[in-house]
């Protein structure tokens, strides 16, 4: 019996300027579509023959799949191969949860507990009895201020290094910081020694705005600071540049890709922006601040085009499945450790002992949270959205506090970021276009 056939449930169609294209957000073909084409996709639709070549190459793009695919079921089976194969160790390392800033808008209480002495040694042997049968590691420096706690640093490193060595595995590292403490010697150790190779680091828009938000303990602006290191150490280590962008200081944002031009740092680092949401206890206190996704959606296309405009280079941005879990709060593989010397799988929760799975001394303890995080299910809405795979279902911690949680800014503007990349590499150049529809649109 010949095989049938049916259209991809993660096809992404859009129209601009009577042009019409098709995106498919699992294998990421981006197609524009002709007349005869679109008609073929409707044909198979309403369960019509399509010519062989038009169907053979709808196919290998992953437009049109056996009509008995289950895409929904293999993206879950893949989804739990990985949650429960992944042969990395990652582990996030709250060095301490105490901060040298005092942002208004931070859900981490800074209190003076450092992760040191015998808790050292337990992380330690943590990594050693949790690296067996695995292929590699990865450390997330994290914090509060990871960098108050260079030496802690400094020893793990060595430590596990040398572990991985012995027992034939990659390392890797990267760190989550305020950027305040990154100077050029410090990054270079670092780099050099420790194999850190990313940082993330967060500006809150233009001196303006970050000088009020991302500010020391005795309320000083650090943006100049900041700035200063960055141009120090892009050469070593690649910058990511987070940016929060609430309603307080999305019209400074703007003034930040100027300054990055004029410093030189154009093509130097990659930047990125993130609603301050509500989802924290300290945004909810400030939530009239925070931007909701639909509407940060919007800033963010527009922050971006505006960046364009000026000649600041923002990447092509083309939404790829990357494969893989969707966090490491749901990866068998995956933990957040925090200063006291407690487990946790998610990064929100670093700090609160009644929500930790364990401890370095004693592993699992706690297999309610535990389970709770790894019988996570991909939530009702997003088994039909078509942009899932790219997605993923959001953030876990999101969608097991509420079903109607927020989605991510993706679904508002996918075909904006799909648009920008037609712009910026027409479609004639590529090959899956060739192959498929390069005919008169
Ligand atoms: S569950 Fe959400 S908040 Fe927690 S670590 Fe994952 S993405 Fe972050
Ligand atoms: S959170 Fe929203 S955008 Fe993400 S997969 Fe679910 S429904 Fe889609």
């Amino acid at each position: 019996m010949a095989t049938e056939y049916k259209v991809s449930q993660y096809n992404v169609p859009y129209k601009r300027d009577n042009t019409y294209f098709l995106y498919n957000s699992h294998t990421g073909a981006f197609v524009k579509l002709n007349a005869t084409y679109r008609n073929y996709l409707k044909d198979l639709n309403s369960g019509k023959e399509i010519p062989n070549t038009a169907l053979e190459e709808f196919t290998r793009a992953g437009f049109v799949v056996p009509k008995d695919r289950d895409e929904l079921g293999l993206y879950l089976y893949q989804h739990n191969l990985y949650n429960y194969g992944n042969t990395n160790l990652h582990l996030t390392v709250a060095t301490t949860l105490q901060c040298n800033f005092r942002c208004p808008y931070c859900y981490e209480e800074h209190v003076d507990e450092y992760l040191e002495g015998e808790k050292e040694e337990d992380l330690k042997k943590f990594i050693q009895q949790n690296t067996n049968n695995k292929e590699s590691l990865s450390v997330t420096w994290y914090g509060g201020e990871p960098l108050l706690m260079k030496k802690l640093i400094a020893n793990v490193s060595e430590y596990a290094i040398d572990l991985c060595e012995k027992k034939g595995m990659e390392y890797s590292a990267t760190m989550v910081t305020n950027g305040y403490l990154l100077d050029r010697k410090t990054a270079l150790e670092l780099v050099e020694k420790y194999k850190l190779s990313h940082v993330q680091i967060t500006l809150d828009g233009g001196p303006e705005t970050h000088n009020l938000t991302r500010i020391l303990r005795n309320g000083k602006g650090t943006f100049d600071k900041i700035l200063s290191n960055i141009k120090e150490i892009y050469d070593l280590v690649d910058i990511a540049i987070r940016v929060n962008v609430s309603k307080e200081n999305v019209e400074d944002v703007y003034k930040l890709f100027p300054i990055l031009l004029k410093e030189g740092l154009n093509k130097k680092l990659t930047v990125y922006f993130a609603p301050v949401g509500a989802s924290t206890e300290a945004c909810q206190s400030i939530s009239e601040t925070c931007l909701v996704t639909r509407e940060f959606s919007k800033w963010e296309t527009s922050l971006i085009e505006y960046a364009d405009s000026i000649g600041f280079e923002m990447g092509d941005l083309l939404p790829v499945n990357r494969g893989g879990g969707i966090c490491q709060a749901v990866d068998n593989s995956a933990y957040v450790v925090d200063a006291a010397g407690d487990l946790f799988k998610c990064w929100h929760e670093v700090g609160n002992k009644k929500l930790r799975v364990g401890t370095l001394k004693d592993g699992i303890t706690n297999y309610d949270r535990l389970t709770k995080w790894m019988n996570w299910q991909l939530p009702k809405k997003c088994t039909t959205c078509n942009i899932m795979p790219l997605c993923k279902g959001r953030c876990p911690d999101l969608s097991l506090e509420k079903e109607d949680f927020e989605c991510d800014q993706l679904k508002y503007n996918i075909k904006d970021r799909l648009h920008r990349y037609y712009t910026r590499n027409p479609i004639s150049k590529q090959t899956i276009e060739k192959d498929l529809i390069a005919e008169e649109v």
